[in-house]
């Protein structure tokens, strides 16, 4: 049997799990998906890269025992957030990992007794999403998941759309606000709209404190009302950029903000009453949640193999 490691690193978390390709559809379930708060250290990168290798060794440990056998981990993904050259195998830049051109693929290689795959977070998340979840069967998708931040992971014509990590920023196109982004601009689309920004500008308008995006959604007030609807018109905005240049035959979005009715459908209305000429794309919600960015790391791992065990 050969198997695939896969790791998503996020900001707070990692994420590790093990497929078997060409069962997919069992997803993780070989190997119940491990997840550690992300290691900090003095070189960022090196924290990570060690704390990746060592998930990878428990897992493929682990397996040997459950499976009585020596089932060999044959490749590993790895994907990790921010502006990341998956050509080239660095890591130019994640604001929440603190890391700018780190070598991530040499030095996950290092830690890793098989090959590596290295990829970005959103990228693999479309991937995933494109081959097992809600853009099935479309050519010419984009993935937007809403989180912390904003991103788009573009799939034209089946495959991604990367120049060296620095697409798909849709979270940082200007839709004409006067609020200023973590980017250092004015009127970026996740300044108003990301689940971080939602929440923040709730708690500056209304004093009062939230766990998250989802309680204003579902508050009953004037602030709430007002933040909701400054998203919605901010993300409409955003995606008929999108429409207008990329022409996705679909969007899907992810993010907790989108699991709850409402939020789409409402963002999907505004969208289609602002398009003139441009083709309308259909709105789905992301299908595979946490797990796209794992799924996708798999999927680059399996890329890696191609292809003796293409999946
Ligand atoms: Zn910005």
């Amino acid at each position: 049997m050969t198997l695939l490691a896969a790791v998503d690193v996020g900001g707070t978390t990692v994420k590790a799990a093990v497929y078997e390709p060409g069962r997919w559809a069992k997803r993780a379930e070989l190997r119940r998906p491990t997840v550690r708060p992300t290691a900090r250290g003095e070189d960022p990168a090196v924290a990570v890269a060690e704390q990746v290798g060592a998930m990878v060794q428990e897992l493929a440990e682990g397996l040997a025992g459950e499976l009585a056998t020596d089932g060999p981990v044959a490749a590993a993904g790895v994907v990790v957030p921010g502006v990341v050259d998956e050509a080239a195998g660095i890591a130019r830049f994640a604001a929440n990992l603190g890391w700018r051109d780190a070598p991530l693929r040499e030095l996950l290689a290092e830690r890793l007794p098989m090959p590596v795959a290295f990829g970005h977070d959103v990228t693999a998340g479309g991937l995933a999403e494109h081959r097992f979840g809600a853009a099935r069967g479309f050519a010419d998708a984009a993935f937007v998941p809403v989180g912390t931040g904003i991103a788009a992971a573009l799939l034209l014509g089946g495959r991604p759309h990367r120049a060296a990590g620095h697409a798909g920023e849709l979270g940082h196109v200007d839709v004409g606000h006067g609020h200023r982004c973590g980017c250092g601009a004015t009127g970026c689309l996740e300044a108003v709209a990301s689940a971080g920004s939602i929440a923040r500008h709730y708690t500056e308008r209304s004093g009062r404190a939230v766990t998250g995006a989802r309680e204003v959604l579902d508050a009953d007030d004037d602030v709430a009302r007002e933040i909701v609807e400054e998203a919605v018109t901010a993300l409409a905005a955003g995606l008929r950029l999108l429409v207008t240049l990329v022409a996705p035959e679909v969007v899907v979005l992810g993010g907790g903000l989108f699991e709850a009715g409402g939020l789409l459908e409402r963002v999907d209305r505004r969208l289609a009453e602002s398009l003139i000429f441009q083709r309308r794309p259909v709105l789905r919600r992301a299908e595979l949640g946490d797990e796209a960015g794992c799924l996708g790391a798999g999927l680059l791992a399996a890329e890696l193999l191609e292809p003796a065990v293409a999946p």
